[in-house]
Formats: C-alpha cells, sequence, structure tokens
C-alpha cells in the first residue's frame, strides 16, 4: 500500500473508514481544548458513552428496587455475568459456556493455576517468556513458592536472541521440546506488552500439548485487539483485563476461558464459591458444592453489578462492529502509522527504531536512541498521549475504534516539530 503524508490525504483515508462513526461514541480527554491523540488504549480504554447510561441503570434499579434487583432488574443481578458469555465468545473465538466474567486478571491467573497447575515429583516445570509482565512474574513465583518448591528450579524462560527485540517461535518451541515431559505448564501472554509481538498461540499451543503439559495464556493485550481461536487452538485456558483494548472502565474485571472438556471433570482442583454452584439450586443453600456445567463453575462470588455495567456497554460497540472489521482497520492504521514514522525519520534524522516486528496488532513500540524521556513529556504538552516503558520505550497503539488517521498525519507534525526543535 501506498500512503501519502499529507493532511488532505490522511482526512480522505477517514472518510474511506467503515468505522469513522464510532469515534464520537467514546469520551476524549482534551489538551488546550482539543480532543487528545490517543495512543494509549493498550492501557485503559477510553469510556465508551454508554457506559453512564448502564451504570445509572443499576443504580436505579438498586434505589427502586433495592434487594428484588436481583431477580427483578431488566438485567437482573443475579445472573447478569452470564450476559458476557455469548458477547465475548466471537471476540475470543470459544462457545459461550467456555467464558466467564469475574475478578481481575492476576487474580484469575491465580485462580487458573489452581486446576492447571499441579506439579509432581516429575513433572513440574513452567515455561513462560522473559521479562513477561511484573504481575504475571510475582503471581508465578508465587503459586511455585505455594507448593513448596524453588521458583528458579522451576521456571523455564524462553529468551530473546543476543541484539533482538522480539522472541523467535523456532526458540519457544525448541524450549518445550527440550524441557519436555517435566513441563506441567505453558504460560505466557499472547501478545507481550513491551514490543507489542504476537506470539504463534495456535502452534506454540499444539507443541506445548504434545509435552503433555497444560497451556494457557495471559490475554490482557491480546483480547479486542488480534483474532483469537482459543477453542480451535485447543487452548486449556486463559484470562484477559477488559480495561485496555476493551474499553470497560479503570480496573475492571477480567474474562476467563476454560476449555469444555474441563467442564465436567469431577475431581478438577478448583477453589470455589456460591457462585460457581448449580445454578437452579444456588439459592437453596445446601451444603454439597455442585458446579455448573461450564466456566461459570470458576465463579466464586456474586458479582460486582457497578463494574460489570460499563464493560457490558462497551461489548455493545463490540458486538455492532465485530472482530474482523476492527482488525481490518487496525492493519491500515498501524500501517499508516508505520508510514508516518519512517516519513519523520527520513525527513529529520530522528533516532528511533520501531522494534515491534510483523507479528503484531495495534502497537508499535518505538525504542529511542538518546531523546529519553523528554520526547514523552514533549507529546504529552502537545496532546499526544503516549506510555512510557524503561528503560526508552514509548509504545503506540491506535485503537481502531477511536484513533483517525487524521491523528496519525497530526502525530508525524508534533513529533517533526520536536526533531527540528531539538537539533
Ligand atoms: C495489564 C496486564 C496485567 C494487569 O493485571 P491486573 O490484575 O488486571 O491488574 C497483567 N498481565 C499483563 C500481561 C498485563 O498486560
Amino acid at each position: 500500500m501506498t500512503f501519502e503524508n499529507t493532511l488532505q490525504y490522511a482526512q480522505q483515508l477517514d472518510q474511506q473508514d467503515p468505522l469513522k462513526n464510532f469515534r464520537n461514541k467514546f469520551h476524549f480527554p482534551k489538551v488546550n481544548g482539543k480532543k487528545v491523540i490517543y495512543f494509549t488504549g493498550n492501557s485503559l480504554g477510553l469510556q465508551p458513552k454508554n457506559a453512564k447510561k448502564y451504570v445509572d441503570e443499576v443504580m436505579t434499579d438498586w434505589a427502586e428496587l433495592a434487594v428484588e434487583g436481583h431477580f427483578q432488574a431488566e438485567k437482573a443481578w443475579w445472573d447478569y455475568h452470564e450476559r458476557f458469555s455469548e458477547k465475548l465468545a466471537p471476540i475470543v473465538g470459544a462457545m459461550p459456556s467456555e467464558i466467564t466474567v469475574m475478578n481481575t486478571l492476576t487474580v484469575n491467573l491465580h485462580l487458573l493455576m489452581v486446576s492447571f497447575y499441579r506439579p509432581t515429583k516429575e513433572c513440574y516445570k513452567i515455561i513462560m517468556e522473559e521479562k513477561a509482565f511484573p504481575s504475571d512474574q510475582y503471581m508465578i513465583a508465587s503459586q511455585v513458592r505455594f507448593h513448596g518448591l524453588d521458583p528458579k528450579e522451576v521456571i523455564v524462560e524462553v529468551k530473546k536472541r543476543e541484539g533482538e527485540h522480539h522472541f523467535r517461535t523456532e526458540d519457544i518451541l525448541a524450549k518445550i521440546r527440550e524441557v519436555g515431559e517435566e513441563c506441567a505448564l505453558v504460560l505466557m501472554g499472547g501478545v507481550n506488552y513491551y514490543n507489542g509481538q504476537v506470539l504463534d498461540m495456535q502452534t506454540i499451543t499444539k507443541i506445548g500439548k504434545e509435552a503433555g503439559a497444560y497451556v494457557g495464556w495471559d490475554l490482557a493485550h491480546a483480547a479486542g485487539n488480534v483474532e483469537l481461536k482459543l477453542h480451535e487452538w485447543d487452548v486449556d485456558f486463559a484470562a484477559w483485563c477488559s480495561y485496555k483494548y476493551m474499553n470497560s472502565g479503570p480496573g475492571n474485571a477480567s474474562g476467563c476461558f476454560v476449555h469444555e472438556q474441563y467442564h465436567d471433570q469431577k475431581d478438577i482442583p478448583r477453589f470455589e464459591g456460591w457462585w460457581g454452584h448449580n445454578k437452579e439450586r444456588r439459592f437453596l443453600m445446601e451444603p454439597e458444592f455442585q458446579p455448573e456445567p461450564s466456566a461459570n463453575a470458576w465463579q466464586i462470588s456474586n458479582a460486582p453489578i457497578l463494574a460489570l455495567a460499563p464493560y457490558l456497554a462497551s461489548l455493545e460497540y463490540f458486538e455492532e462492529v465485530g472482530m474482523p472489521a476492527l482488525i481490518e482497520k487496525r492493519n491500515k492504521i498501524v500501517a499508516y502509522l508505520e508510514y508516518i514514522l519512517q516519513e519523520v525519520e527520513e525527513e529529520v534524522g530522528g533516532n528511533f527504531e520501531v522494534i515491534t516486528p510483523q507479528e503484531r496488532g495495534t502497537q508499535l513500540s518505538v525504542f529511542l536512541h538518546g531523546q529519553g524521556k523528554e520526547l514523552f513529556h514533549y507529546l504529552m504538552k502537545n496532546g499526544v498521549i503516549t506510555d512510557w516503558r524503561e528503560p526508552n520505550v514509548i509504545r503506540l497503539a491506535p485503537a481502531p475504534f477511536y484513533c483517525s488517521f487524521e491523528n496519525m498525519y497530526e502525530f508525524g507534525q508534533v513529533l517533526k516539530g520536536y526533531f527540528s526543535e531539538s537539533q
């Protein structure tokens, strides 16, 4: 595709964009009275304008119905969480029964490890990527210690090659084969938070399972961003947060996937609570736990309805647009952003490097040779919100729901301004 670095051309791309009207369905922060150019939808998605309505609905039901709201509210609370399964299924490529929404991401990964990390004397190792998101590192190490084992002996990290910024699939597969029968679990980030790389989840899952391990994915940066086929790939379990590409609001609930082959496995270890109990008999308060025949068996407590409301609102947009259209725009806008970065580099000799490989979703990570944090602050002052990751990386994620091609052009102008001024 050949692009042009002009305002007119960018505006033309916007005009042709089938998703162009969605930009007006989100609230934008403003700098100098102008909507910001928002590159941090990979960290906290913007607020969908329908979110408030969904929250207000719950507030009104609570005011007018009080406890009766559990059953009498139009969106009744007692099975409110079940509304997510149908809507999330096409986003992550699962059957509705394989999905549940609860807690937050790290908590859910802990709960899923209770079921899927069961070390024995012979089979106890965990394969993950080096420099995974810190919460994942803490989570896995603490699980290992909980089993009385030493993280140094259990956790095997796949590393990037010297001088490279991405993981090679062949290195990941080789590591799984090398650990072989000792491998109890492969648990990685499907899309790396730092370099934006999309791992070959299908192949890694297949090889992990051939080695006899369980395979789980942290999909924090993948859900709502890249194509997923969790059921078909035979993934054992996965979890994601919803406040990044899924625009559900700060700290909001996490989605979980548990493959259907485990739904009627009676002896699977699990931390249980009343919300996972047979739905029809939940309020009979019987002493014996009867699991729901679905991922809902992993539910523990009654659901935080006020938090879930904006997540449900956001999924309305996903339902309207669908992942294929989002991915199509994503590919185009990310390619345009990459082109703009190259243009700026050629024109003003900016000293930076895109470290995201071609296997990518919405995010481009830009490694700065030299300029450091001043660029980040300069962008912020000029209405461009990016984020900064040590040691020297700025991450740019033009979320296809609400970023425009004109934004990419404008960003290029701001960037050019910076490099011209600083030379
Ligand atoms: C954002 C993110 C988290 C955050 O976890 P919470 O428990 O929701 O705070 C965890 N892991 C990865 C890979 C992430 O990108």
